[in-house]
């Protein structure tokens, strides 16, 4: 560190990262002054410092699929391009025996370890559908974890059944939900939802949903979506709600920023937001994450799907130690078998040890499956 220590005593932030290196995370005047700094390679150092001083030179990955078991959405979220309205011609939801078949075909063909299944705000499905799914893929392919549904789904599910979330939740879990993906904080600020997804649940209603499940044993990841209508401030809000919540309950296992794209959304056809936020921007987030989170929550998650594969692995270096998931595409997997466009676990294994890291697969709950 002899290098970094001296290139940290020219910088502004270098109380901020010093402080990191001796093991006292920033507090939230302290983010914000990083977010406010230019000094992204620096933070990125110390960031990739604590990172590898936790896992050394490895990353790690999850063979999963991802089951977008409906598009149909009554919330109109406008960053969204993917939801369909109730009756349109080309929503869809998928049946228990379509579900089967996709999940059976995936572990057939990748041994995936994980499903992700998440989807639209679909008014017509009620809570025995999820417990149908669930409890049928864990009975029949125990080696999959069911990652799945996001708070906001599991308030339209109790909105549905006219019951508490705490009730669904604890209906989920037993017939097999296991852990819970972070999606629709957002960023959690209301005056920022308002703006984005005037439909959907408040702030509070996240961190609290997040809470029950977490109270239940259910784990769960934290996200955040920057890029778009926040303010630096609103960031700041959102990283330390987010730390209020794990330092009492340490439900999340994982914390993934990722920026929004605008294309085919509403804010780009509103001229709320031209262009995306970019890789330095993606860089700088990874790092702050990092400080901000260490020795909280474990790991840091990159985002190849809005950036690729090459600024993943920059990611691993700025403060990531998982690269996510192969998110392989059900179509792919239940048609041809071709993998060209996927991110396949070669690819990954490929990226990870091009940067001279060894790659870790894991399962659902990040415990090592295989190390090569
Ligand atoms: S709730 Fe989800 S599926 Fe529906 S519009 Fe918002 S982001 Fe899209």
């Amino acid at each position: 560190m002899s290098q970094t220590t001296e290139q940290i005593q020219k910088s502004d932030i270098k109380d901020i990262l010093e402080n990191s290196i001796n093991g006292h995370r920033p507090g939230p005047e302290d983010c914000m002054r990083l977010l406010e700094s230019d000094d992204v390679h620096l933070m990125g150092l110390v960031s990739g410092h604590l990172t590898r001083k936790k896992f050394g030179r490895k990353a790690s990955f999850v063979n999963n699929i991802i089951l977008n078991y409906t598009n149909v959405c009554i919330t109109d979220c406008k960053f969204c391009a993917f939801y369909r309205s109730p009756g349109a011609d080309d929503s869809y939801t998928l049946t228990l025996d379509e579900i089967k078949s996709r999940v059976q075909a995936a572990s057939e063909m990748f041994k995936i370890r994980q499903v992700l299944i998440q989807g639209g705000h679909n008014p017509n499905l009620k809570i025995e559908y999820y417990e149908d799914a669930f409890r049928m893929i864990r009975e029949k392919f125990p080696q999959v974890g069911v990652h799945g549904l996001s708070t906001s789904e599991i308030d339209m599910i109790a909105r549905v059944e006219k019951s508490s979330t705490y009730e669904v939740l604890s209906r989920l879990k037993e017939s097999g939900l296991q852990s819970i993906p972070g999606a629709g904080a957002e960023i959690l600020v209301d005056s920022v939802k308002d703006v984005i997804s005037p439909k959907k649940i408040s702030s509070a209603d996240w961190i609290r949903i997040m809470d029950e499940a977490h109270s239940l044993g259910l784990s769960a990841s934290a996200t955040m979506m920057y890029g778009h209508v926040e303010k630096k401030s609103d960031i700041v809000d959102h990283f330390f709600k987010i730390v209020k919540l794990q330092e009492k309950t340490k439900g999340f296992m994982a914390f993934i920023p990722w920026n929004f794209e605008p294309n085919n959304t509403l804010m780009h056809e509103e001229g709320i937001v031209e262009y995306g936020t970019g890789g330095i921007q993606l860089l700088k987030m990874i790092a702050i994450s990092r400080l901000v989170f260490d020795g909280l929550i474990p790991h840091i998650q990159s985002s190849w799907l809005t950036n690729g594969v090459g600024m993943a692995q920059l990611a691993l270096q700025y403060g990531a130690d998982d690269f996510g998931g192969t998110l392989i595409g059900e179509e792919v997997v239940s048609c041809t078998g071709a993998r060209s466009t996927e991110l396949t676990d070669k690819i990954i294994s490929d990226a990870i040890h091009q940067i001279g890291y060894q790659v870790e697969e894991r399962d659902n709950f990040y415990n090592s499956v295989s190390i090569s």
